[in-house]
Parts: C-alpha cells; sequence; structure tokens
C-alpha cells in the first residue's frame, strides 16, 4: 500500500491522548486493524505511527492495571522527513534526524523518523539498518513498522519498571534490547487474539528483528545476532505474556 506523504508538523502527544491534536485516524469498534489494506487503514505514515504506539500503549495499560500499578506514561514524537528535533538524550553528535527510532529515558519520549519508518514500511530500504546485520534480512510491510514501534515502547516499559537504574551498570546492553523485542512480541500477540494479525505480519516482524541484529558481539553496544533477536521476539509472541521475558534481566 502506497502512503501520502506525511504531514510536516512534528507530531507530539502523549501516548495515552485518544485523539492528539485530532489528526488520529483509528477504525471504530475494535480498534487499529494491523495490516489491513482496507480504508480504515490510516493513509500516512504519521498516523499509523500513532495508531500503533496507541494500540501498544493501550496493551501495556491493561498488563499494568491487572498488576496493580499506574499506567504507564509516555510521549511520543514523529520527525518529518528531512527535519530534525532535538532531544534530552543528544549526545553531541546532533539532533535527530532521518535515521532515527529510540526511545529516550531523559524525556520519556518515542522518537521514530517518518523516513525511515516509510522506507521499513514500502520495502524501500536499500541497505539494512545502521549497526546490523546487512543484507541479513530484508524489512518491510506495516508489521514490521509495528515491531518497531513495539520494541521502543519496550524500553519505556523497562524505564517504567525502573529497570535502567536497577540493572544498568549490571546488565549489558544486549539484554535490555532483547527484553524489549520479547516484549514487542507479547504485545503482537495480544493483536494475534484479538484476530487482528493478517497473513505475513508474523513474517514481517521476525524478518524486521533478523535484520537488525547485528554480528558486533564485542562491542558493548552491541544489541544481540539476528538469531537472539529473533528468538527474543517469538519467546515474547510465543508465551503472549511479559514474565516470560523477565529472564533476560533477572539471568543477565
Ligand atoms: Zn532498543
Amino acid at each position: 500500500m502506497a502512503l501520502a506523504g506525511a504531514a510536516y508538523l512534528l507530531a507530539t502527544a502523549r501516548a495515552d491522548d485518544p485523539t492528539p491534536d485530532g489528526r488520529l485516524t483509528r477504525s471504530s469498534g475494535q480498534g487499529l486493524i494491523l495490516g489491513s489494506r482496507d480504508s480504515d487503514q490510516p493513509t500516512t505514515i504519521e498516523g499509523f505511527l500513532t495508531g500503533v504506539v496507541q494500540d501498544v500503549d493501550s496493551y501495556w495499560t491493561n498488563v499494568f492495571r491487572d498488576a496493580g500499578l499506574q499506567e504507564p506514561r509516555v510521549s511520543y514524537a514523529w520527525i518529518p522527513a528531512g527535519q530534525t528535533t532535538a532531544s534530552a538524550c543528544d549526545d553531541g553528535s546532533g539532533s535527530l534526524g532521518d535515521q532515527a527510532a529510540l526511545y529516550c529515558p531523559g524525556d520519556d519520549t518515542i522518537y521514530i523518523s517518518e523516513q525511515f519508518a516509510t522506507d521499513i514500511y514500502d520495502g524501500a530500504l536499500d541497505q539494512a539498518l545502521p549497526g546490523s546485520s546487512q543484507g541479513y534480512g530484508q524489512t518491510m510491510g506495516d508489521f514490521a513498522v509495528a515491531y518497531i514501534v513495539a520494541h521502543e515502547y519496550g524500553h519505556q516499559i523497562q524505564d517504567e519498571l525502573g529497570a535502567f537504574q536497577r540493572d544498568g551498570d549490571r546488565v549489558p546492553t544486549m539484554q535490555f534490547e532483547l527484553q524489549a523485542d520479547c516484549y514487542a512480541g507479547t504485545w503482537a500477540n495480544s493483536a494475534l487474539r484479538d484476530n487482528r494479525l493478517e497473513d505475513g505480519d508474523v513474517q514481517e516482524a521476525l524478518d524486521a528483528a533478523l535484520a537488525v541484529g547485528d554480528f558486533d558481539v564485542n562491542n558493548p553496544g552491541h544489541h544481540g545476532t539476528p538469531e537472539q533477536r529473533e528468538e527474543a521476539w517469538n519467546r515474547g509472541f510465543e508465551a503472549g505474556d511479559p514474565s516470560s521475558c523477565d529472564a533476560y534481566l533477572d539471568e543477565a
């Protein structure tokens, strides 16, 4: 499905705001239909990202409520193509731009570039993601984008649960990354149980997880090999229970 050009406003809103600045497009009644090619699908990448992040947010709100915890709170910012934005995670190398996809604990915001998301959605990334296993897997499709949103939201869950403060110095980066993949999988399981996945969606997520793995195993910033990342997403997806992801930090 071709996407219309993204809006030129930087969308910034709380993920639990039902209608941030009035531009949200959602299907009625049963929530976002992931993978749908019908007219309920948002027609801009911005609308799609917003729909996914709100879907993921409502999933985690239920999980936290069931656990007697306060609902998670996070902001998101979609960066329009060709633009940059400042964040609390600037490390001196410049503001966030067309390559950005991250959760920043410093300002509790998920940042994703609309260009980056569009390229993944359309299968137009002509190379693998930065620092990833080039050519190992292909990222394309709506559920590949959804995987990335859900992964970044997984880091927000780690922040909510105090994992960065508790384990940040003790546990290698890779374990946080694999747990975020696992959390993305548990959310995807909830979409499956709601009959909101279409043929090919699971494969799109698995391919995306493979593609963002890297082989830089001696680098402290190593995020996990393609196989480890695919396995982590699948673990969460098969279990459908976030506690299945505890071991990534507990046993590290
Ligand atoms: Zn990550």
